[in-house]
């Protein structure tokens, strides 16, 4: 079963039947994740039509700024998701540096709320590397994935001595530095991801739709940088995502039933 940890299945549009039809045709267990409040509402309606689908609840560090004076208002939606996600720091693209401390408090709320209810976490590091590995480390969040990983390598090692599991998109196709990132991440803590529907069209700068089976162009592309077979790293992201939901009190019934 193909995995895909880290998809905007909300921001589909029109082609949304068209995502979940490829989803259900070709068994990629997906991970949706949100970027705020009405994003997660959004997809657990989407979620309600696919067992395959498991959406799960973030406030993004571009939205963090307008949350950050409410967080009790979100306590419950934290409460009430299986997993948390989309969250983390943006130090590189969001440029209004005003916005940091924000972040930052948006960020250590979820943490400490995800180690205390025992969920995994889906983050975006951009230039926050460092910073959220000790906040990791702080709250003892022992079940985190590290979405798209651009960082330095140094703090790579650290995530990885910490047992981080590391979902490797799209970039892969293109990159060097990523296919260095992807040899860099052990077997068992690597995992897949599409961050689709905008992934290729932010890479590339074009009008293209990510579809939801560009993961298989992850899992070539992975198997070559690895030195594996497809079915091989397909395999891997797959006995490494069923570990890491395994003793999940929330997803243990449903969620392992749609991954068998
Ligand atoms: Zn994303």
């Amino acid at each position: 079963m193909l995995i895909d940890a880290h998809v905007h299945l909300d921001k589909y549009g029109d082609l949304l039947d068209r995502a979940l039809q490829e989803i259900d045709e070709n068994r990629i267990f997906t991970v949706a994740t949100a970027m705020d409040v009405p994003s997660y509402l959004e997809l657990q309606k989407i979620g309600d039509r696919s067992d395959l689908v498991l959406p799960t609840f973030g406030i993004h560090p571009r939205r963090a700024a307008e949350y950050a004076d409410r967080l009790r208002d979100i306590g419950h939606y934290i409460e009430m998701s299986p997993a948390i996600g989309e969250i983390g720091l943006d130090f590189h693209w969001v440029k209004d540096t005003s916005t940091y401390p924000a972040q930052r408090k948006v960020l250590e709320y979820f943490i400490a709320a995800a180690a205390e209810q025992n969920k995994f976490v889906n983050l975006h590091t951009k230039a926050g590397e460092k910073d959220i590995l000790d906040l990791l480390e702080k709250y003892d969040a022992k079940r985190a994935i590290i979405h798209w990983y651009s960082g330095p390598m140094d703090i790579l090692r650290g995530m990885i001595d910490y047992g981080c599991y590391f979902t490797i998109g799209v970039e892969v196709l293109y990159s060097d530095y990523i296919k260095e990132i992807a040899k860099a991440v052990p077997d068992h803590l690597l995992l897949t991801e599409t961050d689709n529907p905008g992934a290729l069209r932010w890479l590339k700068k074009n009008d293209q739709i990510g579809m939801p089976t560009a993961i298989k162009d992850v899992v070539n592309a992975l198997a070559e940088v690895r030195q594996l077979t497809p079915e091989r790293v397909e395999r891997l992201a797959h006995e490494n995502f069923t570990r890491l939901l395994l003793d999940d009190p929330w997803i243990s019934k449903s969620g392992i039933d749609a991954l068998r």
